[in-house]
């Protein structure tokens, strides 16, 4: 084998888009096998996510008739990580390398040129990073630039600006399968896995159909997993905390105790009532940081399957 490029797209209800990223990707595919870049036999694998449209029927349509296509369908919509898991481990046996890209065009097929140049000269992950953020509105850029910077302060080795546009060598491949966690969050784990890596950069383009299918909800949900998955500083801030704050009850149990002795009117009910209130609040929300971080643990312990694949079209052309 040699130079095989295999593309693992994940597809969650993405039925309008779908005909334009297979036309979009034809062409680039057959325009690297020409130059020579990429071998004959690359292929581009959709993962279907358990969409409810008609996702599979595209895919399975494609597939049959251009032999560039395939595709991986789960038994249910896992999310966006695990979908991509899925095509990323179900690739590497075929692949000698393997870029994930978006289903909506988002990512900007042209620095795949640039990421197998990367590959060819010797790089085993090539990060693929946003170098503006023009498209997106006032609020996503600074929800997602604000993002970065926390992560990096909680001490989480992650790539300014990338999000899950990357190419793997199979060997990172095979090192990253040996990772078996449950709480996926691919953008930090990447890095920890070492080897040689580059970057380069692109300009993310709107989604031009179909709607984004992370929701507010989710993208907290996917910051919050990266932040816990990867970081025990939340706990260590709940610590200090908990230390300077038995410090400054002690100071002010001392000046009251003093205050009394001389005879001074010190705090009313009202203010006790609230400092109760404002304490116990740090408490629940300490108590319930913890408790994500238990959560997490319970979920690990039980080793449940990322995912379960339904039909798998690459055994059958490969197999
Ligand atoms: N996706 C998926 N499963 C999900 C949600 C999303 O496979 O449960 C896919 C989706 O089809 C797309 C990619 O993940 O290819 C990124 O989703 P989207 O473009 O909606 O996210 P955004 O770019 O808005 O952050
Ligand atoms: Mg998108």
């Amino acid at each position: 084998m040699k130079n095989v490029l295999y593309m693992v797209i994940p597809c969650f209800n993405e039925e309008e888009i779908l005909s334009d990223t297979i036309n979009v990707l034809d062409k680039k595919m057959n325009n690297l096998i020409k130059e020579k870049k990429i071998d004959k036999n690359s292929k581009v694998v959709f993962v279907n996510d358990g969409s409810r449209d008609k996702t599979w029927e595209i895919i399975s349509k494609i597939s049959k008739k251009n032999s560039l296509f395939s595709g991986i369908s789960l038994s249910r919509n896992k999310g966006h990580q695990n979908a991509l898991v899925a095509g990323l481990l179900s690739c590497k046996d075929y692949a000698d390398m393997i870029i994930s890209m978006d289903a909506d065009l988002q990512d900007d097929v042209n620095a795949i040129d640039k990421m197998v140049d990367e590959y060819l000269k010797g790089s085993e992950i090539v990060y693929a990073c946003r170098s503006k953020r023009k498209t997106d509105t006032f609020f996503k850029r600074f929800t997602a630039e604000s993002f970065y910077k926390l992560m990096s302060k909680m001490g989480v080795d992650i790539i300014y600006n990338h999000a899950d546009f990357r190419l793997t060598s199979k060997r990172v491949l095979e090192s990253f399968s040996k990772y078996n966690e449950v709480n996926l969050f691919l953008r930090g784990m990447f890095p920890l896995i070492g080897y040689k890596s580059s970057i380069v950069f692109y300009e993310r383009g709107e989604r031009c159909k179909g709607e984004s299918k992370y929701p507010l909800s989710k993208m907290l949900s996917l910051a919050w997993d990266g932040i816990t998955s990867f970081s025990t500083k939340p706990i260590k801030i709940i610590l200090f905390l908990g230390i300077i704050q038995s410090i400054i009850s002690f100071i002010s149990l001392i000046i009251f105790i003093i205050l009394d002795i001389n005879n001074y009117h010190t705090l009313g009910i009202g203010s006790i009532i609230s400092l109760i209130i404002f304490l116990s609040g740090i408490q629940l929300t300490s108590i319930g940081i913890v408790g994500e971080y238990i959560g997490k643990t319970y979920f690990e312990t039980k080793k449940r399957p990322r995912y379960h694949i339904d039909i798998n079209l690459l055994e059958k052309n490969n197999g």
